[in-house]
């Protein structure tokens, strides 16, 4: 800045020397020639008197010439040339504008002394006759006088510009030092170690700037502390948060990650500014990151990453981000798999000697005569059967769990809803209820799976409907998706229970479950049937109109 002002300045400076100084030589040149001219002027005059009292002229001065030329222009004198050699000068236009009575001054070169003249002649009468005579002046004597003083000139004009170049530098220093307190008190704001401007004791206009500058500088130096000290709050609460966090930006670029995230990942290097594509090698995860922003939806997956696993949700949170939030179910996950190996093991141990003891208690039935006793065994019966049905329920529910659908073949839903309902005749027939069956469909399923899935549907539908209701079962294809209904005029669920019905032992009135034989487990065999298949449930009840469940089949 101080530079480009001090290099105008010198420029200016120079600029207008050289215009003065060529103003200058055009005066003196303007100045020499109007000498010259007069001095021409005077020689003619001088010359004139001088040739009317004495033909014979002496010129003592070298520079000057002078010629005398009779009235047909036959020069009769000349003090530098032989002039008997001379051409005829009746042409020369000082000769015509003397002949004419307006002389006037000429410019010519001279071609007998090869150099620039200024000519004056004036007509001079002699005894009735007249001559002219004419004096000549070099025009170089006034350009050599210029060109003498060019170097005094540009002496001068370097001396002027030096010291104007030197004046300018102290003057803008001087004028530029302000500036560059301003600037410390702005680098200082900049490295966040504000320090207000210093106000000096001189200039008045300057420290009130000063002042305006250092309360700017305060008010953004608390803004910049608070959003500093906000900022190291929110890193300590991400850093700090078990899960791992990645933001992204609508461009696929990281905005953001925790140290978590950055553990699971394991990276190492700046990842932030960068491509998403650069936290991890995984295909599933990249693969899914890619969807979700393509189809800007949300999404949640499982994935490992160093022998952990973890469920990841990606969701888009507005105003171009999308949040990747990382949680560790590892242990969740081991205590789930040891609470359902138990489950299973437990319900394999319980079953052989409960089926001994049946065995045992139907032994001791036969041969028993008194009623009492009898009502005893039988009532025994019924509980090991029902606790029977329940580990069968459980095993059940435990193998859906650990393995994977095997035996998949094309089941016909309708065959299969007819099998249930012919198995359940006997319920239907006691209760007096109206079953109806439509439609039809085949599913790419394991036959068991559909089986257990309809007859669990079905048997509640029996269950918990009142003597004489009626039960629709329906198969429909129904936007490309296979739909297995059941329709019940029962006593339908408070809505209070509805979403947790499909939870494992969740009943809502735990002695008519009991009554019917329920075990707490059908509707949660359902759920991971229709998990198995990906298919989702719906379900509609109001209390005292009745329930529809309906299970959506993709293929
Ligand atoms: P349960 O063996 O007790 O029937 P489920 O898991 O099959 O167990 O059902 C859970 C609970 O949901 C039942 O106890 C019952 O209260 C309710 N429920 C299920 N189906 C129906 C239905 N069709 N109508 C009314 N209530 C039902």
């Amino acid at each position: 800045m101080k530079k480009k002002i001090v290099i105008i300045n010198s420029i200016v400076v120079f600029v207008m020397l050289i215009l003065v100084f060529g103003l200058g030589v055009l005066v003196t040149k303007n100045n020499n020639l109007e000498n010259a001219n007069t001095q021409v002027k005077t020689l003619t005059k001088v010359y004139s008197n001088y040739y009317k009292a004495d033909t014979n002229i002496v010129v003592s001065e070298q520079d000057i010439r002078v010629t005398i030329i009779d009235k047909n222009g036959v020069v009769l004198f000349d003090n530098v040339n032989d002039f008997s050699k001379m051409e005829n000068h009746l042409e020369r236009e000082e000769i015509i504008s003397a002949l004419s009575g307006e002389n006037k001054t000429i410019i010519r070169n001279s071609e007998t002394l090869n150099k620039e003249l200024l000519y004056y002649a004036e007509k001079v009468e002699i005894d009735g006759d007249y001559v002219f005579v004419r004096v000549a002046v070099p025009i170089q004597t006034i350009n050599s006088y210029i060109t003498k003083s060019i170097p005094l000139m540009l002496c001068f004009l370097f001396i002027i510009f030096g010291a104007e170049a030197l004046i300018s530098i102290v003057l803008n220093t001087l004028a530029l030092k302000p500036l560059g307190f301003v600037k410390n008190g702005l680098q200082s704001l900049n490295n966040g170690n504000y320090k207000p401007i210093q106000l000096t004791k001189k200039d008045r206009e300057l420290n009130e700037l000063f002042t305006q500058i250092n309360e700017i500088g305060e008010k953004l130096s608390d803004t910049i502390n608070t959003l500093n000290d906000e900022r190291d709050k929110l890193n300590y609460i991400l850093n700090h948060i078990t899960n791992g966090v990645i933001v992204i930006g609508e461009n696929g670029e990281v905005v953001l990650a925790n140290d978590n995230a950055l553990k699971i990942f394991n990276i190492t290097s700046q990842i932030v500014g960068k491509s998403y594509v650069s936290i991890t090698d995984s295909k599933l995860v990249l693969d899914n990151i890619q969807k979700a922003l393509q189809e800007n939806s949300s999404l949640i997956f499982d994935f490992e990453s160093i022998d952990r696993n973890y469920v990841a949700t990606f969701k888009n949170i507005e105003k171009g981000f999308y949040i990747l939030i990382l949680a560790d179910v590892t242990d969740s996950r081991k205590n789930e798999a040891m609470r359902s190996e138990f489950f299973a093991n437990a319900s394999h141990e319980l079953k052989t000697p409960l089926t001994a003891l049946r065995g045992f208690n139907d032994l001791a039935l036969l041969g028993e005569k008194d009623e009492t006793i009898k009502s005893y065994l039988m009532q025994m019966d019924k509980d090991i059967k029902r606790v029977l049905v329940l580990i069968d329920d459980m095993l059940k529910l435990s193998k859906l769990e650990h393995t994977k659908a095997e035996n998949i073949v094309s089941v016909d839903m309708l065959e299969v809803a007819n099998e249930v309902i012919e198995e359940l005749k006997p319920k239907i027939v006691q209760k007096g209820l109206d079953i109806s069956i439509c439609g039809s469909g085949k599913l790419k399923a394991n036959k068991d799976d559909v089986f257990i899935l309809q007859k669990n549907l079905i048997e509640n539908a029996v269950h918990y409907t009142e003597q004489g209701g009626k039960i629709e079962i329906s198969i429909k294809t129904e936007n490309g998706k296979k739909v297995f209904t059941v329709k019940d005029t029962g006593i339908g669920i408070d809505s209070a229970h509805q979403t947790r019905i499909f939870e494992r032992f969740y009943r809502v009135e735990k002695s008519r479950s009991r009554q019917t034989g329920g075990t707490g487990l059908g509707l949660s065999i359902v759920k991971h049937i229709a998990e198995r298949y990906n298919a989702s449930i719906s379900l509609e009840s109001k209390i005292g109109v009745g329930t529809t469940i309906s299970v959506f089949f993709n293929k």
